[in-house]
């Protein structure tokens, strides 16, 4: 049976036509049960009737005609049930509706399984058999595993089929329904452009479909990779029978070569491109078709030759990309990037202005890239699971960063819309730069200092202009992710003064290497099963004390005539590791003064980031200067929601009770030891959740340049007696939804709603 399911799902998860998608799935299945009919049903987008989509064994004739209204039929009772149903006489049970026009009075036998996604019910499947006997219960479990794996293909697939391109992939005539898919808010502001599908892996069954620019040169790129590959080959064949391994074994080889020389692979991706796609996307094509011809064969052997087909295809994609640039050096002014995920990196080497904004399948809010895109201003939505990455390239896509909205090929009114939302934003952050010189206080005459969030982007310029009141955390990793060893200590002290020359005589936070979870050091690679439970920040640093002495020494001797330099710590979840990085902190500080130089022991501090700090304030407090609440990660533990899963990303909520208790008591606890608390982490740049911080009398704040100027004006329209009511009545409410509304609510009486949403 699980040689089945994969085979099945594998066949599956490389079409992409839904009514393709379909037929394999009750054909399959059918075959693999011993039924007598195997159909799907699937819920319409109004959610009012279920359509029959595909059978095996009914009349095929009714597919797309048979409707049954929500309410009636066995098929409509699994989805409310949400639950098997497997009956030994359909006909018998009360809720049984008879199609006639489907002959199905003669099949008794039923079990319906509901298809699932995110706990949706998208349709039905249905096996049914002429004998009165109940499927066994092996075969319902087969069912319903077989219809978890298959609900996220058919989501795919659906999303894909209201993308209707012609057949010379003519852009401009793409159509889609207006309903827009959705993902999270990873970035405010809305862009309205074409997309650019990149593929961040470069995985040749990621290639979006492209329009040829020039069908000739397509096929010499095509025939130049396929040669280049041919040759490779020979010589490593031949390489290895002059080592003495047995012909036999390098027989796999000639197989190679056969495949690469095979009409079917170099016609078929020839006529796919006369057809008008690029090269990429035509040999893409080619090789899936012929991953499912494998795929389909009963012989073993034969289906094992479907990873030698991936990885021939793969190997003359690679060769490709030695001819062929990459989608990310085309990019326009108005692109918004479609991926399925991007590296910081990537990202941050693309110049702001060259991109509009960015819509990825993955991640959430808080995962890096997000954090970068509202750095770089960029509006963007993340989580977009029904994504259809290969066929969004070149269309006209709106992206709405606020309420996590996609809209494909959208019509003219909405574009009409969103494009006037874009000239208020623009409006409007016009008038907040009018902000830059006037300082963070509220009505009531309360300062709160607005710092800037730095370290992934080097330019400091925008914090600067945004008004900020210093660097409230410069995440150091960034220098040492773009090259490719450690820097040294003179290296490191450059970046450093640099960043406290440019904003003295205000102070300057930066945070030792973070490094683990989602940000890795291609030198120093660390592969766990949990990285974010893992091997993280201060953890690896005090492993390695080498490394950790000489960041040190860099931000000491960098700070030396400045003197407004403050070290954070990272990832702390026990008092010993703040003991033990305090006195590898002293050591340096020490060996710098016996060297000569004059510099001043800077202010320490932790960050809150683990649950376990939240209840040891008071020891943190008799040992450092400050603390900073980074709610980047403190929510990813205290809610146990990976940051960067898209999967469980509605789970991931800042304004959950939980998490405002947490940091309430941080802030508490801290000021009753006498040591100010900041928060830098993303829910400093929101304005609804910046107002509780504020009525939690939070001492600073630091965020993105780019969300600073909207974070004071807020600050400057509300008392700090009215955001310690809200505070007040949002400790005792049960949920994260009834939070935000009642905020939303104040911010829109202000009229400050153009802060969370499109629009002035
Ligand atoms: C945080 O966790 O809130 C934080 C600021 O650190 P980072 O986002 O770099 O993990
Ligand atoms: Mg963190």
């Amino acid at each position: 049976m699980l040689q089945t399911l994969r085979r099945i799902v594998q066949e599956v998860n490389s079409t992409r036509d839904l009514n393709q998608v379909l037929e394999i799935i009750v054909r399959r299945v059918k075959k693999a049960i011993d039924a007598d009919v195997c159909s799907i049903y699937l819920l319409d987008d109004n959610e009012k009737k279920f359509t029959l989509m595909a059978t095996d064994g009914l009349n095929a004739d009714l597919v797309g005609q048979v409707q049954m209204a929500h309410g009636a039929g066995l098929v409509s009772l699994v989805a409310q049930r949400a639950d098997p149903l497997n009956l030994d006489d359909a006909l018998e049970h009360p809720r049984f509706k008879l199609f006639t026009a489907l002959n199905e009075e003669r099949f008794h036998g039923f079990t319906g399984i509901p298809i699932t996604h995110h706990r949706e019910v998208l349709g039905v499947l249905v096996a049914q058999s002429e004998s009165r006997i109940r499927f066994s219960s092996d075969v319902v479990n087969f069912l319903v595993t077989i219809a978890a794996q298959l609900a996220g293909a058919i989501i795919n697939a659906q999303a894909s089929k209201q993308i209707t391109v012609d057949s010379k992939q003519n852009k401009s005539e793409i159509h889609r329904d207006h309903r827009p898919l959705t993902g999270q808010p990873g970035s405010p502001g809305v862009a309205v452009g074409k997309a650019v599908a990149i593929t961040s892996s470069f995985s040749l069954s990621a290639v979006p479909d492209r329009p040829a620019e020039n069908i000739e040169d397509e096929m010499i790129v095509f025939s130049l990779a396929r040669e280049s590959v041919r040759q490779d080959i020979k010589s490593l064949s031949f390489q290895l029978l002059s080592d003495g391994l047995p012909t036999e074994d390098v027989a796999v080889f000639d197989a190679y070569l056969l495949m690469l020389d095979s009409n079917t692979l170099i016609e078929g991706t020839l006529a796919k491109i006369r057809s008008g796609n690029w090269a990429a996307g035509a040999l893409r094509e080619t090789i899936s078709e012929h991953i499912k011809l494998f795929g389909e064969m009963e012989n073993p052997y034969l289906q094992e030759r479907v990873k030698d087909i991936r990885d021939l295809g793969q190997s003359i994609f690679n060769q490709m990309q030695g001819i062929n640039d990459l989608p990310v050096h085309k990019l326009s002014k108005n692109a918004i990037i479609v991926a399925e995920d991007i590296s910081a990196t990537l990202l941050a080497d693309i110049e702001k202005t060259k991109i509009s904004g960015i819509v990825l399948k993955s991640g959430s809010r808080t995962s890096h890239v997000a954090i970068l895109a509202r750095a770089m201003g960029i509006p963007t939505v993340v989580g977009v699971n029904e994504l259809p990455i290969m066929q969004l390239d070149g269309c006209q896509l709106v992206a709405d960063g606020y309420s996590g909205k996609v809209y494909i090929s959208p019509p003219d009114h909405i574009i009409k819309e969103y494009s006037r939302l874009i000239s208020q934003e623009e409006e409007l952050s016009q008038e907040l730069r009018e902000l830059t010189d006037k300082p963070a206080t509220t009505l009531d005459g309360i300062n709160i200092p607005l710092y800037a969030n730095t370290g992934l982007v080097a330019d400091l310029t925008p914090s600067k202009e945004s008004g900020a009141e210093g660097i409230g955390l410069y995440r150091t990793e960034y220098p040492f992710m773009i090259r490719q060893r450690f820097p040294g200590e003179e290296e490191q002290s450059k970046i450093y003064k640099e960043v406290m020359q440019a904003m003295s005589p205000k102070p300057v936070v930066l945070r030792t290497l973070d490094i683990g979870g989602d940000k890795s050091l291609s030198y120093f690679p660390i592969e766990e099963d949990n990285p974010f439970l893992g091997w993280r920040g201060i953890r690896v640093t005090l492993d390695h004390p080498e490394i950790f002495m000489i960041q040190l020494r860099a931000m000491l001797i960098a700070s030396v005539g400045l003197n407004n330099l403050h070290i954070l710590f990272p990832m702390i979840s026990t008092i010993s590791e703040v003991e033990d990085a305090m006195s590898l902190l002293d050591r340096a500080y020490q060996e710098v003064l016996a060297e000569g130089h004059q510099v001043n022991m800077p202010k320490v501090g932790v960050m809150v980031e683990v649950p376990s700090i939240v209840f040891q304030i008071r020891h943190i407090a008799a040992i450092v200067d400050f603390v900073s609440i980074g709610t980047n990660d403190l929510i990813q533990y205290l809610m146990a929601v990976d940051r960067n899963n898209a999967n469980v990303a509605e789970l991931y909520e800042s304004l959950n009770p939980a998490v405002l208790t947490a940091i309430k008591l941080v802030i508490d606890e801290a000021h009753k030891e006498g040591i100010p608390v900041s928060v830098c982490g993303e829910m400093a740049g929101d304005p609804l959740a910046a107002i509780l911080l504020l009525g939690m009398s939070i001492d600073s704040l630091s965020t993105s340049a780019a969300s600073l100027p909207g974070i004071k004006w807020m600050i400057r329209n509300f008392s700090q007696n009215e955001a310690e009511e809200l505070v007040a009545k949002a400790i005792e409410m049960k949920d994260a939804k009834v939070i935000k509304n009642m905020l939303m609510a104040s911010l829109e009486k202000k009229g400050l709603g153009g802060l969370v949403r499109a629009g002035r």
